[in-house]
């Protein structure tokens, strides 16, 4: 394993053991069956953010977007558009549950709350282009006002990273938007990324150097 593979990996190993044993919202550790750190390739070229873990899905095992619908579907995306070295993870760590048992949207101060986890994973794996699965993600990682339009994608540079949002699979899976297109979708931010793996052109437009100037990107 060279030097910056062991670095990122075990820089995440040992933020993994720091968040297991988090307690930071007490609603949260009183309904979550576990905490769920993010998972994945470290480094990642692309990192994909949720909302928080599933009660079928991550709160059972352990991992984000995997053991329910919108995590085989999210998997099956991924894998379609032939995406390497991903990493996965979400705004919050613990499934949020409402008084009755079922999954509710974490509250605006969990979202904070559980922020440095996130921004500490990012640092660590380092994606080239961080994924938005949602209105929410987007929300809480691009910049104020910037719109959420999966259909016209652009992807923004804030943070020392490129955002590109993504509907969140939930929304595919209760079949608001046709698997087809989502599919495109993917293929499309396979796409992005294979580009930004080119050596810059002096004269191409979408070479990484543009990225700097925080112009949107239309794909
Ligand atoms: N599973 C996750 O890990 N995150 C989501 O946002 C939904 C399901």
């Amino acid at each position: 394993m060279n030097g910056e593979f062991h670095t990122a990996a075990s820089r995440l190993r040992a933020l993994r053991a720091a968040m297991l044993g988090c307690v930071r919202c007490a609603a949260l550790v009183g309904c979550r069956s576990q905490v769920v750190p993010g998972h994945g390739a470290a480094p990642a070229t692309v990192a994909f953010v949720g909302l928080a873990p599933g009660r079928l899905g991550g709160d059972r095992t352990g991992i984000p977007f995997s053991g329910d619908r919108s995590g085989e579907l999210l998997r099956l995306m991924i894998a379609r558009a032939d995406l390497r070295r991903v990493f996965i993870t979400n705004l919050v760590r613990c499934n949020p549950r409402d008084g009755r048992g079922r999954n509710r949207d974490p509250s605006a101060r969990e979202i904070a709350n559980c922020r440095d986890h996130l921004a500490a994973e990012l640092a660590a794996v380092r994606p080239r282009i961080v994924v938005c699965l949602g209105a929410v993600a987007w929300r809480e990682l691009a910049e104020r006002g910037a719109p959420f339009r999966p259909r016209r994608p652009a992807a923004l540079s804030g943070g020392g990273q490129l955002l590109y949002p993504i509907y969140h699979p939930a929304y595919v899976v209760r079949g608001a938007y046709p698997v087809q297109a989502y599919a495109q979708d993917f293929a499309r931010l396979g796409r992005l990324i294979r580009r930004l793996a080119e050596p810059p052109r002096h004269t191409d437009v979408s070479s990484a150097g543009q990225f700097a100037d925080s112009r949107p990107i239309w794909e």
